[in-house]
């Protein structure tokens, strides 16, 4: 497995793009699909095994605290807990496009700040340093639920890798999990 040990600057720029304007969050789609796009394409992991941004982060913050991780318990690795993730991320995603009809549709206002876990508030506004005359309500809304959630997993998958192995996260990232069961049914 490679190790681009310079790719999570990609990662600190998507973030810190948010604080220029929140519609740069929508970048982080390509980012989404693009696992996916290589899979298909190479029938196995590509993306996990050599180009994951985030990756690239947890092995640099895993590697601070690497004198004192703990050992990684069952139910990280082999339990159900991936499973668990991959609900959440489903709901997430579901949620995420209900919403943004919603307020496409003029039914809601626009989601104008962070949120954690999809439901609790950040108490902190994000600066927007640039700022766009007349926005599209929808596309801001669909910006900062979109930076809601990676901002969620990357901070779950930081914490576990300052805890525990720096990739423990990669044992229950959604991405994985669906990868695992796609190469799964197309070697059958
Ligand atoms: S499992 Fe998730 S975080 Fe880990 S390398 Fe793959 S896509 Fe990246």
């Amino acid at each position: 497995m490679k190790d681009n040990k310079y790719l999570f600057i990609i990662v600190i720029t998507y973030f810190v793009l948010g604080f220029i304007n929140i519609n740069f969050a929508l970048s982080g789609l390509f980012c989404m699909m693009l696992p996916f796009i290589l899979l298909v394409r190479n029938r196995k992991k590509t993306w996990c095994q050599g180009y994951c941004p985030r990756a690239s982060l947890l092995n640099a913050t895993g590697k601070v605290a690497s004198k004192f991780s703990l050992k990684t318990p069952a139910f990280l690795i082999r339990g159900k807990m991936k499973w668990i993730m991959l609900v959440y991320f489903s709901i997430s995603l579901l949620f995420i496009t209900m919403t943004t009809i919603r307020v496409g549709l003029g039914f809601s206002p626009p989601l104008e700040h962070l949120r954690f876990l999809i439901v609790i508030p950040i108490p902190y506004e994000l600066p927007q340093w640039v700022v766009f005359e007349n926005p599209i309500p929808w596309l801001t809304h669909l910006s900062y639920r979109f930076y809601s959630m990676m901002m969620t997993t990357t901070v779950i998958g930081v914490i576990l890798s300052l805890i525990y192995k720096p990739r423990t996260w990669c044992a229950i990232c959604p991405i994985s999990t669906l990868s695992g069961e796609y190469i799964k049914y197309v070697n059958k």
